[in-house]
């Protein structure tokens, strides 16, 4: 359901950070994406949620090539790709329930639909207890976890994880594993940009390995295969 044909990318400085890639993930896989710094790891991840476009190519889902939507027509893409970061781009003025209802509210859901549904979410990823916190209140997990609700309120088909535990510890990491675990199980297609070679070596899936722009490995059940 996601595929990439030939997808190029040349930023404006002149760096290729793509250079032409193929690859196609399935409906309900699981896919890590691997590889050292400056890889292309999040140019790659980019592409799939148009926050930036191929150079030349084609970057399909479901068939449609995402690299020709209207501006206008992203914020629909975006309702059906959850997105979660490293730095969790919380909105610091709002509390939990209020930044995972926003999603909700900007699509003009109805009051009641949005407090059941965003309070089932809080309460999926543990929250629900912290619902009128603010995010500087909150941990560095939590502050995730209030994230991965955010991603997944509008039930997307796909959520796309950039280096989702990079700024977390060791057992953080593992509490929030076993929640894109539970969201995997469920149908969800999970693209996963990581360093965190316990937890690919651990909880076996879909390796792609990225270098150079290319991808130099893609092993169903692989290993993380760097020593960083
Ligand atoms: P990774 O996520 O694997 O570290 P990136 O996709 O961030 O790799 O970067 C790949 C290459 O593209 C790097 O050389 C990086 O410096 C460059 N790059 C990334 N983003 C931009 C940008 N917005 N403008 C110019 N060059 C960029
Ligand atoms: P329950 O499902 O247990 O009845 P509630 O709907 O009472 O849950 O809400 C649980 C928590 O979320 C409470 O702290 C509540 O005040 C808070 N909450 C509910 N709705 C909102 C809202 N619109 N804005 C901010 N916090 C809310």
């Amino acid at each position: 359901m996601i595929q990439m044909k030939n997808v190029y990318k040349k930023y404006p400085n002149g760096i290729v950070a793509l250079n032409g890639l193929n690859v196609e993930i399935d409906q309900g896989e699981f896919v890590y994406i691997v590889g050292p710094s400056g890889a292309g790891k999040s140019t790659f991840i980019k592409m799939m949620y148009r926050e930036e476009r191929p150079s030349s190519g084609q970057m399909l889902i479901n068939g449609k090539d995402i690299a020709k939507l209207k501006n206008r027509k992203v914020p629909f893409l975006r309702r059906d790709i959850g997105v979660v970061f490293q730095d969790f781009k919380l909105l610091p003025r709002l509390n939990v329930y209020e930044n995972v209802a926003f999603a909700l509210e900007v699509i003009e859901e109805k009051p009641q639909v949005i407090k059941e549904r965003v309070m089932e979410v809080l309460d999926m990823v543990g929250l629900k207890h912290k619902a009128k916190m603010f995010p500087r209140e909150l941990s560095g997990g939590e502050q995730q976890r209030v994230s991965i609700a955010r991603s997944i309120v509008n039930t997307p088909k796909i959520m796309i994880a950039d280096e989702p535990t990079g700024n977390l510890d060791p057992d953080t990491s593992w509490d929030i594993m076993n929640l894109f675990e539970q969201i995997n199980s469920t149908g969800t297609t999970i693209i996963m940009a990581t360093h965190n070679r316990e937890i690919v070596n651990k909880l076996r899936h879909r390796v792609i390995a990225i270098e150079g722009g290319l991808i130099v490995r893609d092993a169903a059940g692989g290993d993380y295969g760097y020593e960083d």
